[in-house]
């Protein structure tokens, strides 16, 4: 478990506990990023400034050896081979690229697309397109109440028609731990592939995508501490080699002619079509070590307690309506019962807590959960006991009248 004096350490690793006074909640957006990773972004542009993959001169061959390192690193850190490894620009890309290249390729009319109603929009929207695209049908697994999905509920969705099964493996308005491994072993039974959107869950627990022999998984790097703007696509050898590519563009083959015959490169190159995010791809780098130096096992375990520490505040409150009583991850979902949740989130704010509102790009949970939408706080490492209770605080003091004060 990491001690207090440790979570302070880390704390000052991250500028923007020193630029910013009021208290993060909101890490399932986007985290902070410590000063080793902003040094990294600086680095490259102020000494490394060059494109990789075409220079014939050292510096760029330098720098796309370090690019090519970082894949390794993200590869360990997944328990993945580095040829597995695509970067991209963020989960949404990663699940485009799937959904337009993978489905677009092997789906045909009738197929089935399984998902859930608790997705994000960027593991929901691109399977419409692609459905409407190839003439699949697109089904939903059940889902409980508080948003969970049972293994049972699962194996009753699954059938025949179901190729392709995409679902988050921690979703992100309940934050809800899917049982991914158990759901791949029935899916696979049923010669269907597994896409799992890992934006919530790389960055607060291990995964070892062999163990869950998952088939593809995405997640962005801004989540867990690395810049914007970069993401990663795995997906099985086997199954990349023979997938078409979505992009084209420099970089993605080794040779083409005059009439359109094209030659890819192996996998990862021929999906990394154009200039690579590489100041970012360096800033992921620093972001996986860091979380390798402090542990990802020890990371979960600290969440795990402030999570315990903050459900049990939540539900003492009489004015609060949580949605996830019994949540798993450090995702609460809530609402001050009569405040609609962006007046709540306002107050908050001018009270010190940065949270979130709305529906969180989930637009079809209201469905299961009885609320249009929700207040979402998140929690990451550097979150502290103090930081729950001053939500706390605020959230007693948050009334009809204090949000309405706000407005006028
Ligand atoms: N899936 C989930 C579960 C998410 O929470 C998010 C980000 N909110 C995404 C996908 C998309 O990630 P990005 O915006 O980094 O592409």
């Amino acid at each position: 478990m990491l001690s207090s004096k440790q979570i302070e350490k880390i704390r000052a690793d991250f500028p923007m506990f020193k630029n910013c006074d009021k208290v993060f909640l909101d890490s399932a957006a986007t985290t902070y990023k410590p000063q080793s990773v902003i040094d990294a972004v600086m680095h490259y542009y102020t000494h490394e400034s060059v494109n990789i993959g075409r220079g014939d001169y050292m510096l760029a061959h330098n720098t796309e050896q370090k690019v090519e390192k970082v894949r390794s690193d993200v590869a360990r850190f997944i328990n993945a081979n580095k040829d597995e490894i695509i970067f991209t620009s963020g989960a949404s890309e990663s699940i485009n690229v799937v959904a337009n290249a993978y489905g677009k390729q092997y789906l045909l009319a009738n197929d089935v697309i399984l998902v859930s109603k608790g997705e994000h929009a960027s593991n929901i929207l691109p399977w419409f397109k692609v459905a409407k695209a190839t003439g699949a049908i697109i089904e939903y697994v059940d889902l409980e109440v508080d948003g969970t999905l049972s293994v049972e509920n699962f194996t009753k969705a699954m059938h025949d028609r179901v190729k392709i099964v995409a679902l988050a493996h921690v979703t992100n308005v309940l934050g809800n731990i899917i049982p991914i491994k158990a759901i791949t072993k029935i899916a696979h039974k049923f010669d269907a592939i597994v896409a799992v959107d890992g934006a919530q869950s790389v960055p607060h627990f291990k995964t070892d995508v062999k163990d869950l022999n998952v088939d593809f998984l995405s997640f962005s790097g801004h989540k867990m501490l690395a810049p914007t703007g970069v993401g990663v696509l795995y997906g099985k050898y086997e199954i990349l080699k023979a997938m078409d590519t979505f992009y084209e563009g420099g970089g993605s083959s080794a040779r083409y002619d005059i009439c359109g015959n094209i030659s890819y490169r192996k996998p990862p190159h021929k999906f990394e079509a154009g200039t690579m995010p590489i100041e970012g791809i360096l800033g992921f780098g620093k972001a996986i070590e860091y979380i390798e130096n402090i542990k990802i096992e020890n990371i979960e375990a600290y969440e795990q307690n402030l999570l315990a520490y903050m459900l049990e505040k939540l539900n003492g409150l009489d004015n609060v309506i949580v949605y996830n009583p019994n949540a798993d991850s450090g995702i609460l979902a809530f609402n001050v019962k009569g405040i609609f949740s962006q007046d709540v989130a306002t107050y908050l704010d001018s009270q010190g807590v940065m949270v979130r509102s709305g529906h969180h790009c989930s637009k079809v949970i209201n469905d299961v959960i009885d609320a249009a939408d929700t207040v979402r706080a998140s929690i990451y490492f550097y979150n502290t006991k103090a930081d729950i209770d001053q939500l706390i605080s605020a959230l007693k003091t948050t009334t009809v009248e204090n949000c309405v004060g706000l407005f006028i």
